[in-house]
């Protein structure tokens, strides 16, 4: 079935080879620091005064970019009746109407492309590029679920039944749903979950990360402002253990969309399955400890590329990212050389300067861990390379260690550190199995020219999105629906035709005439 809607239109990137665009980065990056966004609780379009703290920039921590304050619970009571009062007109609006909301979001951000480029770099620590490829995600996902509200939630599907009977099958939204939300796509991630859940038929509560408020709260007005009646979306910043739990907790919620760590996932499920009322549905998008398979018939130089960016892009700060490269002995030395050559090639310093390929990971936490992890490799493994880290702000360079096999790491390690795994050919299927063995399932590269070799590591290694000779980030909507299993998550996969099946309820009518 064709799952591209009429609307899907790509939008624009942004080439920061040309100097004029260079220029209007560097004013909206000015402009954008200027401003200093306040967020907080926002509900029915308002946001609510409270006693607001700095935020600052993972790049440079005494550059003030904005303030943000927490929801309480009387914010989030407050949010979750008007969400609940206003919900039912919106999913009688059906599909369609839902649409053009959705759709003018999409046009809403594409109009600020340079404004949240902008704030991502901020706040978020993010290069330009990935700020480009951030906001269009944001913007794809707004497009696609308008042409899957409009396909999925339209007229009802009519079923076949005896001569006299009528039956059809129609999907509804299940309520009020929480969204909560990761730093690493603070904007896209943020923006998906949201426009999936009002494309369903829902209102949405959306916690985003307490690291990036600033975009969540400039994505949250930009939907009012886009015409979403402003009761059906409320901000509501703040911690997860507090501000996250009194809403999981919360019995006039109807589901909730989590995307973040296996260990946050957990608490969740286990607070929903204490809930004595309604069973309510959760959405789990977590981590992965993703590998990619090279054999001796690969290209090199596609290979190298394909790693750095996969593993090193986004200051590996993505769930996608690769943590494991394995290599067949006979070509691991030539390949480890070369990779550190391109380590050395990488700019690493401020996000917001067009030449930037790895910007800051995102706080002090994030960088003592990999500071912790890089301490274990230096006692337990070997360092094969490390590139040099910037001073001031929270900057963890790209680090290139070899482990003796997959079980090394017991979990997902977050940040720009590749772990490298030589193998020997004759003994694939063991190898291979001991990193199934973690119980992840996201992404998988396989990097060779023979077929039998590809579904041999695909069949080895269960994962949600599986790419052959290519990087391993970057799932575009529509195309690469993205999502994992296991400890990876739960599916829906984002960005896929059934995306939008578990944020709604499905009412089955049957009429005998
Ligand atoms: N969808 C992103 C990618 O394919 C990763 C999302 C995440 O890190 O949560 O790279």
């Amino acid at each position: 079935a064709d799952i591209y809607g009429p609307s899907r239109k790509n939008p624009l990137g942004r080439d920061y080879s040309l100097v004029e665009v260079r220029g209007r980065a560097a004013k909206a990056v000015a402009l954008a620091a200027g401003e200093r966004e306040t967020a907080g609780a926002i509900v029915e379009g308002r946001l609510v005064p409270a006693q607001a703290e700095p935020v600052t920039s993972p790049a440079d921590r005494s550059r003030v970019i904005g303030y943000a304050a927490t929801a309480d619970a009387a914010d989030i009571d407050r949010a979750v009746a008007v969400a609940r009062k206003a919900q039912p007109a919106w999913d009688r609006l059906g599909g369609g109407g839902r649409a053009m909301v959705l759709r003018a979001m999409g046009d809403a951000l594409e109009a600020e492309m340079d404004a949240l480029i902008a704030l991502l770099s901020l706040e978020a620590g993010k290069t330009l590029n990935d700020g480009v490829a951030e906001v269009r995600e944001a913007i794809d996902f707004c497009r696609y679920y308008a042409d899957l509200a409009e396909r999925q939630f339209g007229a009802p599907t009519p079923l076949p039944g005896p001569v006299g009977e009528t039956n059809q099958l129609q999907l509804a939204g299940r309520g009020v749903f929480a969204c909560i939300s990761p730093w690493n796509f603070p904007l896209a991630i943020f923006t998906g979950q949201i426009a999936a859940a009002l494309a369903a038929g829902n209102a949405v509560l959306a916690k985003p990360a307490e690291q990036t408020p600033l975009i969540a709260a400039r994505a949250v007005r930009l939907f009012h402002k886009a015409g979403l009646e402003p009761a059906l979306l409320a901000l509501l910043s703040g911690e997860g253990a507090t501000v996250g739990g009194v809403i999981v907790n919360h019995p006039g919620i109807d589901g909730v969309a989590f995307t973040g760590g296996t260990e946050t996932a957990w608490a969740i499920n286990r607070r929903l399955a204490a809930r004595n009322g309604p069973i309510i549905p959760f959405i789990a998008e977590t981590g992965g400890l993703n590998g990619m398979f090279v054999d001796t018939t690969a290209l090199k130089e596609q290979v190298v590329d394909d790693v750095i960016l996969s593993a090193f892009g986004s200051a590996g700060q993505r769930c996608s990212a690769l943590r494991l490269l394995f290599v067949p002995h006979d070509s691991a030395d030539e390949l480890v050389a070369t990779l550190k050559g391109a380590m050395d090639a990488l700019v690493i310093g401020d996000p917001a300067d067009p030449s930037t390929d790895v910007g800051p990971v995102i706080d002090a936490e994030a960088k003592a861990a990999l500071v912790a992890h890089r301490e274990r490799l230096s006692r337990e493994a070997t360092i094969l390379h490390e590139c040099v880290t910037p001073e001031g702000g929270d900057f963890f360079a790209p680090l290139m260690a070899e482990i003796p096999a997959a079980d090394f790491l017991e979990r997902e390690v977050f940040g720009p550190i590749l772990h490298v795994v030589r193998y020997d050919p004759a003994d694939l299927s063991k190898v291979a199995g001991r990193l199934a063995a973690r119980g992840y399932g996201l992404t998988l590269g396989i990097h060779s020219r023979i077929e039998r070799f590809a579904e041999e590591v695909r069949e080895l290694v269960p994962a949600g999105n599986v790419y052959v000779n290519r990087s391993i980030i970057g799932a575009v909507v529509g195309v690469q629906p993205f999502g994992g299993e296991g400890l990876s998550g739960t599916g829906p996969k984002a960005g896929g035709p059934h995306a939008l099946l578990r944020y709604a309820t499905e009412r089955a009518l049957s009429v005998n005439i």
